[in-house]
Parts: C-alpha cells; sequence; structure tokens
C-alpha cells in the first residue's frame, strides 16, 4: 500500500510552525509497511487544499491529512474533502451533543463555529479524539482510504496509535513489519555508512542511516506475512551490524542515554553524584526527568569555578577557562565523596582558551569515578554548533554507561 500526507495549514508555509506531523507520521507508516510516496504541505486556501487532495486521490491508495479540523472559517480540510468527493456535509446529532458535553463540563458555552466539528459527508465515519474537540474523519470511497487528522501533534499521535495506524494495519492483514533500531555514538555518519554498506543494498530488510541528537541510529525494517518469519529476515542484518560496529552501540529501539545510564547504575544498584561544569545543570536534570532516577541520583553541583566549589567538594577547577583532564577525575573523585554516592560524574567547564594540551577551545573533560577507578574522556564539541550541551550530556551519560558496563572508558568520541 502506499500513502501521500497533506499538512494542512498556512503557518506551516510561513515559517512559524515546523511541520512535525508529517515526520511523526512518515515514520509510524513505514513501521506498519505503508510506502509513503508524497508529502504535501498546502496553505489554508480553499482552491489549494482541493487540488491537493483531488491530486492525492489520483495518485495515492491512502491519503491522511492533518490540520485544519478546527472551528474557525479558515479550517477548510472538511470543506475541502466534501467538495472533492462531491457530497455534503451534515451535522451528526451524537457528535453534536458529545461536543456540546465537552463544552459544558468545561463550563464554557459552545460558540456556533464548533458546530462543523460535529459533521460527516456520507462516506465518512468519525474518528474520536478525546484529546481535543475536532473528531477525525475516516472516508472510504473507490477504493481510497482519507483518515483527516487535527493539527496538534499530541492529538495527532494519540488517534494514530488507537485509530488510525490499527486501521490502516488491518487493511494489508498479511504484511508483518519488524523493526529494529540499533544506536551508535561515537562513528560518524559517513563512516558507518562505509562501514556498512553492503547492508545498504539490502530491500529486505531495509536498512535505514540517521544522524539523531544521541548519535547515530540504524534502522532495519523488514516485511514477511508472518512476524517470525520477518524478525528471521532482521536477525542476519542485525548480527552482522553487530559485529562490524558493535564496539559503537550504545542501545537499541526505545533505549536513551538516560536509561542507559541509569540500567547501569540500577543493575549494580549503584547512586550517583553530577559535578557538571558548562551545562549548567542539563545532565542533573536530564537524569531527574526520568521516572527511574529517584533514589539514584545522591546529588548534584554546578561547577562554577567560583568558591561554591571549594565550599561544597573542597576543590576547584584550577583554571575555568582550560581545564584539564585531571580537572574532570578530580571533579568525579569529590562528587563521589562529598555527596556520599557510589559513583561521581564530573563535566568540567569547556575550553575557551588554547593551552598546552588541554585540548582544542570547545573541549569538554568528563570523569567517571568508580568505587576502585576514575577514568577520564574528552569530548569536543565545535562551539559554533548548537545544542553542544545537549550533545555533551549524551556524552556523559553514554561514558558513565560504558565504564559501568565494561569498565573501560571506550572508545575516542569526537563530534565534528
Ligand atoms: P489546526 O487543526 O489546523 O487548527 O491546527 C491546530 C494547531 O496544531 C496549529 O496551530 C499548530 O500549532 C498545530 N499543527 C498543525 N499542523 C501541524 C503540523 N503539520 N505539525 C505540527 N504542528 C501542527
Ligand atoms: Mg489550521
Amino acid at each position: 500500500m502506499n500513502a501521500e500526507i497533506i499538512s494542512v495549514g498556512t503557518e506551516l508555509l510561513m515559517g512559524e510552525i515546523v511541520d512535525t506531523n508529517s515526520s511523526y507520521l512518515a515514520d509510524e507508516l513505514a513501521k506498519i509497511g505503508v510506502d509513503l510516496h508524497w508529502a504535501t504541505k498546502v496553505g489554508d486556501h480553499p482552491g489549494r487544499l482541493e487540488e491537493a487532495i483531488e491530486r492525492a486521490l489520483d495518485r495515492s491508495e491512502i491519503t491522511i491529512t492533518t490540520g485544519g479540523l478546527g472551528p474557525t472559517s479558515d479550517d477548510l480540510t472538511r470543506e475541502s474533502i466534501a467538495a472533492v468527493l462531491g457530497e455534503g456535509m451534515e451535522v451528526q446529532d451524537d457528535l453534536l451533543a458529545h461536543l456540546t458535553s465537552q463544552f459544558e463540563s468545561r463550563g464554557v458555552k459552545m460558540p456556533a463555529t464548533n458546530i462543523k466539528q460535529a459533521t460527516l459527508i456520507p462516506s465518512a465515519k468519525v474518528i474520536p479524539n478525546p484529546m481535543g474537540t475536532a473528531p477525525g474523519w475516516w472516508v472510504e470511497k473507490n477504493g481510497h482510504v482519507i483518515a483527516a487528522m487535527p493539527g496538534p501533534p499530541r492529538e495527532i499521535s494519540h488517534m494514530w496509535d488507537n485509530e488510525v495506524g490499527p486501521r490502516l494495519r488491518s487493511l494489508n492483514p498479511e504484511i508483518a513489519i519488524v523493526t529494529r533500531t540499533l544506536k551508535t555514538f561515537g562513528i560518524t555518519e559517513g563512516g558507518l555508512d562505509e562501514m556498512l554498506s553492503p547492508l545498504f543494498e539490502s530491500d529486505n530488510p531495509n536498512l535505514g542511516i540517521y544522524s539523531k541528537q544521541d548519535g547515530i541510529h540504524l534502522r532495519a525494517i523488514a516485511s514477511a506475512s508472518t512476524q517470525g518469519e520477518a524478525q528471521a529476515l532482521i536477525e542476519p542484518m542485525e548480527r552482522e551490524i553487530r559485529k562490524i560496529a558493535g564496539h559503537a552501540i550504545w542501545g537499541e529501539d526505545d533505549d536513551t542515554p538516560v536509561s542507559a545510564a541509569l540500567d547501569a547504575l540500577s543493575e549494580k544498584d549503584l547512586t550517583l553524584a553530577i559535578a557538571e561544569g558548562f551545562t549548567g545543570g542539563l545532565l542533573s536534570s536530564t537524569v531527574l526527568e526520568s521516572a527511574s532516577a529517584s533514589g539514584v541520583l545522591a546529588g548534584s553541583i554546578v561547577v562554577t569555578g567560583g568558591d561554591s566549589d571549594r565550599l561544597i567538594l573542597g576543590l576547584s577547577v584550577a583554571d575555568p577557562d582550560s581545564p584539564q583532564p585531571e580537572d574532570a577525575s578530580n571533579l568525579a573523585l569529590a562528587a563521589r565523596d562529598r555527596l556520599r554516592a557510589d559513583i561521581g560524574l564530573a563535566m568540567t567547564p569547556l575550553v575557551s582558551r588554547e593551552t598546552g594540551d588541554s585540548g582544542p577551545v570547545g573541549t569538554t573533560h568528563i570523569g567517571v569515578a568508580t568505587s576502585d577507578e576514575v577514568f577520564v574522556r574528552s569530548g569536543h564539541y565545535p562551539t559554533r554548533r548548537l545544542r553542544i550541551r545537549e550533545r555533551a550530556v549524551t556524552h556523559a551519560l553514554l561514558e558513565l554507561a560504558r565504564c559501568l558496563e565494561t569498565g573501560s572508558g571506550g572508545h575516542e568520541s569526537r563530534w565534528g
């Protein structure tokens, strides 16, 4: 089956809103074995929107629209679908009653403009939307499917998980899809591509490579008539990837750098103390965002190079503009001992002045102090890059996980 996405909204064309819905849907379609052939963005303009829908019906089996289901006069997706199919929109009593009660429960009178959210055309069925007021439309006509979904991303994902995804999947029950994502760190996308180049020629499983904030992901997708067969197609490819690039793989599927670090800590029942420099608390806050962090994080301090470091940790970075690798090990040890944890994790300030061998500008030193050893790794984050703090946090968490798992500081990582 093939599909097309139409993202509706003038704000998408004005650069005010990034069209994250189509990338979300593209990812989900791939997981259920639907080939996405086109993705279009179109403004809230009746003529052009109808043209986009007409073209999609012409060339694609499944059309998914997002946006334009709001109550205002510029939300025209329903009207356009109705016009293209030559059907009339009719208010549905049950939908209207439900919509009215949604407003009543919030203590607001429903504006008359919302009534169109309670309409259907004869070939449409309602797609419930418990996350918002705009239900979707599921249209089946002349062998085509149109799924009209709302714009807000959390409504889309809920509606996909509970309604649209399962319905599309059931259109093609003879296909089973298995995906496997392997997450790497410390190798460039080009390097990995070169190492694994023969594998990219395979059609089934198909292998994709994606650069993400937490490293380079490799995703294999296999389709077959049963889950077991699809799984059997994936396995040799996964083995091959692990054989070639296993040293760089830190996780799979839903793993995150935080879950990798916290899993490694909780497996050994260890607590963690953090001393972080230029990330300014982001490392600690990233750890704390995880529900499984409670009881693991013993304490944390943001190293400023000022008196507070000395007061709490009993030492400070000798030269905050040009921290040395020893600073990372000293900070990790001090954090571990002063904050009474089993493991100390430290990140120095960023090198901002070129001196001797402490590393080029944009280098941070990461220290991991376990009960009997201290590891130091250096990460280089070009200062012109956005989001270097997030990258450094990822790096620190993965080095921590690796030290705990292998008892070594792992490979040398560079973020070029
Ligand atoms: P709408 O259903 O067109 O009224 O859209 C409601 C809101 O959903 C918009 O104001 C955006 O904030 C959000 N939205 C709409 N389309 C998209 C999209 N393609 N990607 C991400 N957010 C969107
Ligand atoms: Mg809109």
